[in-house]
């Protein structure tokens, strides 16, 4: 088939949602309720999305177990921040979180009760009470371990009953911009009937979810690859502290899949290949059971002081074989069955590889907290791109700064979910006059999507996808230099060169997976390139990005947000927007900055 040939439909819509995973679907129901005409496109069914995964809870000070309030969870936000966040918008947050969560209860969502009938809450880590002097606070309200997943059915269920229109199972390939840069839509691809659709809207909000894909091992699912982030570094538009991704110490090695804190509390411990017991070099007292970036970090070093386990040395190994097994099989079931399934290993007997794992992006398409994306000027650093919006782990509002704390980016979601739906009332009018736009205008994506459907040579996009994430999960790490970042962009412009000669066998335009992961592949590129050049950038350390060659951090120069554009050229240029250190209303004064220490 030529070019000239697809099959081209148009529709028009108020606003269209691209995601469907917690943010997407919010932001989705919140503009179905205002009557706004809403299409909400996924490239998987809703209910895939890794928002399903989610586990441990959602934050929100209810104080249903115990004294709590929302000026405390934020208080704990910004220094879990290591305060980058911007407090306006964490006060947005943490304030608007208790009546988000209420909300979401009277949707149906099955939360675990107290006896007495409340939502139960339960503590975790960085959350305490009293500006950080109290006790844990009990603020992480939980269905079960499976927080995740009753919040994106209760929220699937709503969007049904509201009349949402879904186009699942369409890969979004690009934005549409008019002639001022502003976005007037999006085409995706149906990856059903292989047809492409033009999707004209006011109001285009992103909702992609994160791109930990860019690493070799990641908790996050297959689909994370932040398709909307890097739709946005082709409008040149700039992503917002890249640099900052969060690890967790033990995801299995290859799967990536988590294995629990908690195995090392009930005695386990870490070995490298000469099978010394290196946590009590990093950390004499703590031993394995330090803070997660501290034992994050030793392991990354004896991976790269190649002291790492297995042929290619790259991992090191968890053992719990010295552990009782009744003990295992009463306190650790759930994580037995994973290391069966996803290492092979019967942890009574054998130790799991594990390897400092993926978790979290801190960084994303920078946005305000009504969630308008950015689009600084040297005289305006918070200017709007209009028509465009972010949501969720692929926005940068930014509320978790340089590192998130745990429940609070399932509670983002819902909250930054509702007030993008609640900044497309004020703009657009329910049934707005409906966008035309010539076909020219749509062109140059649909070259590029056919240009990378036609590829040929000699490389797949397997063998490229395992490099880049080997150079990420090697060079740009829980643990970085200057020269080690260095290495990485050298060895990552390889990588680059052999994107255009990828060989897609499929040609067909009917659910061509080959074709999928290719261009997944070109987005997870454009953000592994952009998170080198962040991360050689900033010359601090600060929350999750530990800098070896400066350690401290560093407020006097680096308390800025980094903006990275990728420019046509493939250039990043960097620069950076002053962190909002002031708070939106007066019912709370602004968190000076102080020494990080729990
Ligand atoms: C294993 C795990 C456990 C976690 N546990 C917790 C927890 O207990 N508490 C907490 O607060 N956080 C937790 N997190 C983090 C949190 O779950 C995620 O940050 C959050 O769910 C991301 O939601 P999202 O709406 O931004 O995107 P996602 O849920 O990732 O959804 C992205 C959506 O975008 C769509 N999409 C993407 N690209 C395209 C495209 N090109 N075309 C069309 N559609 C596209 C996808 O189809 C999908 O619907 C956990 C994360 C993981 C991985």
């Amino acid at each position: 088939m030529s070019k000239n040939s697809y099959n081209i439909i148009d529709h028009h819509y108020d606003v269209i949602v691209v995601g469907a995973g917690g943010s997407g679907l919010r932001a989705t129901l919140g503009c179905a309720e205002s009557g706004l005409k809403t299409a909400c496109i996924s490239k998987v069914f809703p209910t895939r999305s890794h928002t399903v995964a989610a586990q441990g809870g959602i934050g929100a000070a209810l104080g249903n177990m115990g004294e709590d309030n929302w000026k405390w969870h934020m208080y704990d936000t910004v220094k879990g921040s290591d305060w980058l966040g911007d407090q306006d918008a964490i006060e947005y947050l943490c304030s608007k979180a208790p009546e988000a969560v209420i909300e979401l209860e009277e949707y149906g969502m099955p939360f675990s009760r107290t006896d007495d009938g409340k939502i139960y809450q339960r503590p975790f880590g960085g959350h305490l009470t009293n500006n950080g002097e109290g006790a844990p606070a009990m603020r992480a309200c939980a269905a079960a371990d499976r927080t995740g997943h009753a919040l994106l059915h209760t929220l699937y269920q709503q969007s049904l009953k509201n009349n949402v229109e879904f186009f699942i199972e369409y890969f979004v390939l690009d934005l549409i911009t008019d002639d001022n840069g502003n976005c007037i839509g999006a085409v995706a691809w149906c990856l059903e009937d292989g047809s492409i659709h033009r999707f004209l809207s006011h109001q285009t909000i992103l909702a992609t979810g994160g791109y930990g894909r860019a690493y070799f091992s990641s908790t996050s699912a297959h689909i994370c690859t932040g398709d909307g982030s890097a739709m946005a570094l082709r409008q040149d538009l700039p992503l917002s502290d890249m640099e900052f991704i969060q690890f967790h110490p033990t995801g299995v090695y290859g799967a990536g899949v988590l294995i629990t804190e908690g195995a090392r509390g009930e005695g386990g411990y870490l070995t490298n290949s000469d099978g010394d017991r290196f946590m009590e070099r990093y950390a004499p007292n703590a031993k394995d059971l330090a803070s997660r970036d501290v034992v994050s970090r030793a392991m990354t070093i004896e991976i790269n002081e190649k002291r790492g386990c297995g042929d290619n040395g790259d991992h090191v190994l968890l053992h719990l074989e010295h552990i009782d097994a009744d003990t295992i099989h009463k306190r650790l079931p759930g994580i037995s069955e994973t290391a069966k399934i996803f290492a092979g290993v019967d942890l009574t007997k054998k130790p799991i590889p594990v390897l400092p794992t993926v978790h979290y992006n801190m960084g994303g398409i920078p946005t305000n907290y009504r969630t308008e994306v950015l689009r600084p000027t040297n005289d305006n650093p918070d200017n709007v791109c209009e028509g465009l919006m972010a949501v969720g782990e692929a926005a940068c509002v930014s509320v978790h700064g340089a590192n998130r704390l745990g429940t609070n980016s399932l509670i983002d979601l819902v909250v930054f979910g509702k007030a993008s739906s609640e900044t497309c009332k004020e703009k657009v009018r329910p049934n707005s006059k409906k966008i035309e736009v010539s076909k020219s205008r749509t062109e140059g994506i649909i070259d590029r999507f056919d240009k990378i459907r036609h590829s040929k040579g000699d490389s797949t996009t397997g063998e490229l996808r395992t490099s880049m994430q080997q150079i990420m999960q090697k060079k740009c790490a829980v643990f970085r230099t200057h020269d080690l970042i260095s290495d990485g962009i050298n060895e990552f412009q390889e990588v680059e060169k052999s994107m255009d000669s990828i060989d897609i066998k499929d040609k067909s335009l009917i659910f061509n997976t080959d074709l999928v992961e290719s261009l997944e592949l070109h987005n997870l590129m454009a953000q592994s390139k952009v998170t080198l050049h962040s991360a050689l950038n900033r010359t601090e350390s600060r929350g999750a990005h530990a800098r070896e060659d400066y350690q401290e951090r560093d407020d006097k120069n680096w308390l800025v947000h980094s903006l990275a554009w990728l420019k046509d050229n493939g250039q990043v240029n960097m620069g950076s927007r002053a962190v909002h250190t002031n708070t939106l209303t007066n019912h709370v004064q602004p968190i000076p900055p102080k020494k990080r220490v729990y």
